[in-house]
């Protein structure tokens, strides 16, 4: 598998695994996702900071470690790339647990909030000791708002499932932020209430796909 990803990168342009931006290292460990978000700027391309972030296949976790390889001047490692890393979650624990043992990086999930929802069970216990930090997308302060924005599988059930995702994450992962992407016309004063009513941080995340 790694020997066949390789080999095939020659002539096309190399995708990204891992990417840093300030002191962070990001992962881009799938493309898939739950939502279709309106303002996903992949939907334009798969480009970010000059990173391709178009998967030709999905890395194993040999490939994730050497896009890793000995990681400098970082604070954080991040699951983040153009798709929902928890789709992958025994990739993601595996190589959070090899994270842990090497480095004292932090460890951080950017989220939709809906993986409990995919899996049928709670997940946050898998994530308990290996990760510090998860940001979950809110995106709205009503359901019929995050239908609209985040076009869920799950329907009414998807806005409900991110919000309870929220408060089991509150109860075993270290730091857990709700985010909104300020798109014009959604409410941010409310969806912060929310957050602060779910009991966790808040941040308003910038709309750059207008
Ligand atoms: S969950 Fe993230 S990557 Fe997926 S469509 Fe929404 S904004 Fe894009």
């Amino acid at each position: 598998m790694h020997e066949q990803r390789k080999q095939s990168v020659p002539p096309f342009e190399a995708e990204t695994l891992a990417y840093k931006i300030r002191n962070s290292l990001y992962l881009n460990i799938t493309n898939r996702c739950t939502n279709v978000c309106i303002f996903c700027p992949k939907f334009k391309e798969y480009k970010l900071y000059g990173n391709d972030l178009l998967l030709k296949s999905e890395p194993s976790f040999e490939d994730v470690m050497d896009a890793i390889g000995e990681p400098v001047a970082i604070d954080e490692i991040v699951f983040c790339g153009f798709g929902e890393s928890l789709l992958r979650l025994d990739l993601l624990v595996r190589i959070a647990k090899e994270l842990k043992q090497r480095y004292t990086y932090r460890i951080r999930i950017n989220t939709d909030g809906q993986a409990n929802l995919v899996y049928g069970r709670n997940i946050i216990p898998d994530l308990a000791g290996l990760v510090d930090c998860i940001s979950v997308s809110l995106n709205a302060p009503d359901p019929s708002t995050y239908i609209r924005l985040c076009n869920t599988p799950f329907g009414a059930d998807g806005f409900k499932g991110v919000c309870d995702f929220i408060g089991a994450a509150k109860n075993l992962i270290p730091e857990v932020i709700a985010t909104a992407v300020n798109v014009p016309g959604v409410d941010m004063e409310a969806c912060r209430l929310l957050a602060e009513s779910l009991g966790v941080a808040f941040r308003v995340r910038g709309f750059t796909n207008g």
